[in-house]
């Protein structure tokens, strides 16, 4: 076995079993591990308390239990998320950072607390105007309580040297990530859409430090291969999350790559740096402060289309697919603006409704095999 596939087979391993990383950690560390569900939750501040987040972003299940607490309406990742909560499968966490950025947040933050009343629920509200000095201070006080809220549960202070360096662990990782979706696009023929995939989803549940190394590591024996002239086309995935997995396996079927991705599940967690300064929370909140172009951020300038176009241009890529989750009000309010600007760019636009817990992929089949023809394959 080479060792790209061995790296592979180690993080698919994490990916497919992530309770088992859950329990290894805490076997192996005598520490807590502590859920954030999505986006943007202050990760680093559990990291300086020796916890391991882990992100909560659904997963594929039966849903039975979840219709308790949820119309039919509800998007499928937090569907899932109530189900595996109901179900106790969340039951190993210390607690859960549960922010508040769209109204099915909203709601999960308040039932959490009668589906899962093992794992303490953590809420976390993100200003919308979170660059001026009024967002800026009441970020920081957002991320003190979090921090309060972890020492409660470890019973040990967390320093201010201690979240510097977690930050710039995460900063670390963030770089290496952007650099690691550069370098997949230069080698499709061996990073296939569901292997990027896999390896952007398993820094969800390993430890930000050590996965740096490994995805170093990947880049590094990347670097060794011979590159291809890739015959097939490229695209830019945007949208929350690009699962199940079998629907990646559809692109490599009709030979699309991906080019570059504007997901909340992948590069939007790490295209933005925590500036230095003085105070880590200042850190914090400017970082969030300077996040941008994502549905869930306030932007009254809505110029996530322009940076998709931009993006095309810059990788070369044929086309977008627009991965629109299933009942997702704050996708489907960026959507008709990304699509007038992507239209009037002339740059082809395929819409993929997307349901983690679909069942049979073969509708979406006769969509992307049309897109593909229409690409000129
Ligand atoms: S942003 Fe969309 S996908 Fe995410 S929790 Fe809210 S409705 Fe669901």
């Amino acid at each position: 076995m080479d060792k790209l596939t061995g790296l592979f087979n180690e993080i698919n391993s994490i990916v497919s079993h992530p309770a088992d990383a859950v329990k290894k950690f805490k076997a192996e560390t005598g520490n807590h591990v502590i859920g954030c569900l999505p986006v943007y939750t202050p990760e680093e501040v559990v990291h300086a308390a020796g916890c391991l987040p882990i992100g909560l972003w659904g997963g594929q299940t039966k849903l039975t239990k979840t219709n308790k607490y949820f119309p039919a309406f509800a998007c499928s990742i937090m569907q899932s998320v109530m189900e595996f909560a109901l179900n106790g499968v969340y039951n190993e966490l210390a607690a859960a950072i549960i922010p508040a950025p769209c109204d099915t947040l909203k709601s999960v933050g308040q039932d959490w607390l009668t589906a899962a009343p093992k794992v303490k629920a953590i809420h976390i509200v993100h200003p919308q105007m979170s660059a001026i000095p009024a967002g800026i201070q009441y970020t920081k006080s957002e991320i003190i309580h979090i921090k309060n809220e972890i020492e409660e549960i470890t019973g040990k202070k967390i320093t201010d040297e201690s979240i510097h360096a977690s930050i710039d662990i995460y900063n670390k990782f963030r770089k290496t990530m952007r650099e690691f979706a550069q370098v997949a696009a230069e080698y499709p023929h061996i990073i296939t859409p569901g292997i990027r995939h896999m390896i952007m989803k398993g820094s969800y549940f390993t430890e930000k430090g050590r996965y740096t190394s490994i995805v170093k590591e990947i880049i590094a024996e990347l670097r060794k291969q011979n590159k291809v002239n890739w015959a097939g086309k490229k695209v830019i995935l945007t949208g929350i999350m690009a699962e199940p997995s079998s629907l990646l396996d559809l692109f490599n079927d009709y030979k699309i790559s991906v080019a570059g991705d504007d997901l909340a599940h992948e590069s939007r967690q790490f295209r933005t740096d925590a500036p230095d300064a003085k105070c880590p929370y200042e850190r914090l909140a400017r970082m969030w402060a300077s996040m941008d172009n994502c549905s869930l951020i306030y932007d009254p300038a809505k110029k996530r289309g322009q940076m998709l176009i931009d993006m095309v241009k810059k990788t070369g890529a044929d086309g977008i697919v627009m991965c629109m989750m299933k009942f997702c009000d704050p996708e489907e309010f960026d959507y008709p603006i990304i699509k007038k600007e992507v239209e009037a760019a002339k740059i082809p636009l395929l819409y993929l409704e997307i349901d983690q817990q679909m069942q049979s992929v073969e509708q979406v089949r006769t969509r992307i095999q049309g897109f593909s023809e229409s690409l000129g394959q």
